[in-house]
């Protein structure tokens, strides 16, 4: 498409002058890949459509959300039927009982939970209640993984452990990053040191289970193993971040992936978002009652949302987890991801390319490397010039993955093998051209 003939370009230049770089939220510019963002006019099933009517086969989802795939008729007629009924009461409802209950059953380590309105609203709300359930300031995230946008998490390793973090953003004081080390994800003698030095000021470890905001990268068995012992050990709190994991990998979420490897594996707070709202507004957090009685208005933590378990979203997570529960939703989720995975990587190894691939459920990754990255920096290591060809290749075809790679990808129920396949048959063409 040409630049005049091109209906994304007239909407992105006015999107610039009102809005910071055009977007609300930053990867949805393509810095990382250039060229012109699709503005979305509508979506269905696995699909949407651009300014251009260009049809997209979508293995984003929003980032997650959208494991129904667009607009399916279930959901929409139970948000439908929500807002007939009201938009927002800023007072109890009973579909915000109903989704606790839910999630409470589908996940044996929490007792209670909290709904918000965003991931970093749930992050940032987890750390507090680590903090006042544990008296203690410090906490430790992990290189490559995302936690949402709050201070304490915009940081990135300082130099050794005997330095703190340092802000990764502008406006980000130095006292709100000094309690947050930094360290390498999966690097099991790195985490004993920290313990060994700090675990005593420890309020919390911080991680994504399967890292999808560095691509796709797995903790180890035994990095995970170690984690949950160091943390039981010195008194701090286990928070997984499934966010993005959560109900998308597997119905009990990652935790029930390393609890098959690990006998009695838990983490101690759960944190959701994503696909819990379906595509609405929704994120949650949630552990056991011991901790959560320590929030407001029960206990000293102070936590609070005008919009928090708003009725239409809620009504479309209900019928969304609703969905997804039912048997044998996640297996044929995974066989899919698996057949999309099988089949890039076969058309890689046909041209000639490195090529590596890992997914579970519904998240998926792969890298123009030989071997699957372990660490941040090992995903870094991916040749970019390589991946944006590849992206602009695939756009170019009508296939959306996520422009950037350092980013995951992601399936959802309403794609189909013929989608798949025909995926596979332009990255095989794309492929030629590397
Ligand atoms: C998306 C994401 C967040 C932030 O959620 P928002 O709703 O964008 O604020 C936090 N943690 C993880 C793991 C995520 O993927």
């Amino acid at each position: 498409m040409t630049p005049n003939t091109d209906l994304n370009l007239p909407l992105f230049e006015r999107a610039k002058a009102v809005i910071p770089g055009g977007v609300n939220s930053p990867v949805r510019a393509f810095n990382a890949v250039g060229g012109t963002p699709r503005f979305v006019q509508r979506a269905q099933g696995a699909y949407f459509w651009d300014a251009n009517a260009q049809q997209f086969t979508d293995y984003i989802g929003s980032w997650g959300p959208m494991i129904l795939g667009h607009g399916h008729p279930e959901v929409l007629a139970a948000v439908q039927q929500a807002a007939l009924d009201g938009f927002s009461f800023g007072a109890p409802t009973e579909r915000e009982v109903t989704l606790a209950e839910k999630l409470i059953a589908l996940l044996p380590s929490m007792e209670m939970v909290r709904l918000v309105s965003s991931g970093t609203e749930a992050t940032m709300s987890a750390i507090r209640l680590a903090r006042g359930f544990t008296g203690r300031k410090k906490i430790i995230k992990f290189n490559g993984c995302y936690h949402g946008h709050s201070d304490a998490l915009l940081v990135k390793a300082g130099s050794g452990l005997a330095t703190f973090g340092n802000a990764t953003s502008a406006g980000v004081t130095l006292e709100a990053v000094q309690d947050t080390l930094v360290l390498e994800y999966n690097d099991i003698a790195q985490l004993e040191e920290a313990f060994q030095l700090y675990g005593e000021q420890l309020a919390c470890v911080m991680i994504e289970p399967i890292a999808g905001n560095m691509n796709f990268v797995r903790a180890s068995a035994e990095f995970t193993r170690r984690i949950r012992e160091l943390c039981s050990q010195h008194g701090a709190l286990l928070v997984y971040d499934e966010v993005m994991t959560g109900f998308r990998v597997a119905l009990g979420c990652a935790q029930s992936v390393y609890a098959k490897q690990i006998p009695g594996f838990a983490p101690d707070i759960t944190v959701l978002g994503k696909v819990i709202g379906g595509g609405m507004p929704m994120a949650a957090f949630g552990a056991r009652r011991e901790i959560m009685e320590k929030l407001s208005p029960l206990g000293p933590v102070y936590q609070a949302g005008t919009l928090s378990g708003n009725p239409i979203a809620t009504a479309c997570g209900l019928k969304t987890l609703e969905l997804i529960s039912q048997p044998g939703f996640h297996d044929k989720l995974g066989r899919q991801t698996g057949r999309l995975m099988a089949g890039l990587a076969q058309a890689a190894h046909e041209a000639g390319l490195p090529f590596s691939t890992d997914y579970e459920g519904g998240l998926f990754g792969f890298f123009f490397l030989p071997e699957l990255p372990t660490t941040y920096a090992e995903v870094m290591r991916t040749d970019g010039q390589r991946f944006n060809k590849f992206y602009h290749g695939m756009l170019e075809r009508g296939h959306y993955f996520a422009p950037a790679l350092y980013e995951a990808g992601f399936v959802s129920a309403a794609h189909t093998d013929a989608d798949i396949d025909q995926t596979i048959e332009a990255a095989r063409a794309v492929f030629k051209t590397l």
